[in-house]
């Protein structure tokens, strides 16, 4: 086979040389990483799962008409996304405090938010991606005011969508975060959802029981991560409902 120009590595992706201009193919990785990247494992299943579920959750997105950089999944690791220009902020989404929000201010996890809160983190691992003010944002020309305003906006429509889809399965959005790239149209630039939205990048809990199925398994040592990846991928139809365990998920189209 011949080989790809590789773009970019991550810590749970390869952005490779898509096929057409425009286009990248994104390569969902084993590897999970926590505490910017001190602890670190090889999950087997993970990548496999977190394609599918991205690939679920981004044409949910495409039919509600929330513009995204989904173009087709192409096999079990990898997916063909539209190559954009990466704004370097996190845009996190919360409804119930957890993790960073509970640690700064002292609320107790799981304590319902007035509203959600959207927050920005500067993309920078060697300092640990830091919370950013909007001042900050446009002082140091990261994005400008109307960027914010347009992230801010898909990333309420990004959690409408996640928080209604999760509901309808038993499972609370605490948190999510997401990425927002710019493409170009002729002379026009827009903002739409870029990266992954998977279990990785978001806070996850049972209804009910209000057991994790998400990363903090991982970060926390809760248990074993690809269990908790199938769960959600499972209550969603996006595995057959037979499956309890599986280290190697089966797909269905
Ligand atoms: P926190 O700020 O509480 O650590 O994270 C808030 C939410 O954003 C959580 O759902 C968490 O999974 C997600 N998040 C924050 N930073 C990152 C990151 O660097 N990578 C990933 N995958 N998710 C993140």
């Amino acid at each position: 086979m011949a080989r790809r120009k590789k773009i970019y590595e991550g810590k749970a992706k390869i952005m490779y040389e898509g096929p057409e201009p425009g286009t990248l193919v994104q390569y969902f990785k084993d590897d999970a990483t926590a505490f910017n990247a001190e602890k670190r494992a090889k999950v087997e299943g993970k990548g496999v799962l977190n394609n599918r579920l991205s690939e679920f959750f981004m044409k949910g997105l495409t039919q509600i008409g929330v513009p995204n950089h989904f173009i087709k999944r192409l096999n079990m690791r990898e997916q063909l996304v539209r190559s954009v220009e990466i704004i370097p902020l996190e845009v996190v989404v919360r409804n119930f405090a957890a993790g960073s929000l509970s640690a700064r201010l002292g609320m107790a996890e799981g304590t319902p938010l007035p509203r959600p809160i959207v927050e920005f983190c500067l993309k920078d691992d060697a300092l640990g991606d830091p919370l950013v003010s909007e001042e900050h944002i446009c002082a140091f020309g990261w994005a400008t005011q109307q960027d914010l305003d347009d992230m801010i906006s898909l990333a309420l429509r990004v959690n409408d969508f996640m928080s209604g889809l999760m509901l309808a399965v038993g499972i609370k959005l605490v948190d999510f975060k997401i990425e927002i790239g710019r493409i170009w149209e002729n002379d026009f630039q827009r903002l739409i959802v870029a990266d992954e939205i998977s279990p990785d990048s978001c806070r996850l809990w049972d209804i009910e029981t209000g057991q994790k199925l998400d990363k903090d398994v991982f970060r926390r040592d809760l248990g074993n991560l690809t269990d908790a990846y199938t769960e959600v991928a499972r209550r969603l139809g996006v595995l057959p409902s037979n499956v309890t365990h599986a280290p190697r998920p089966t797909l269905i189209n």
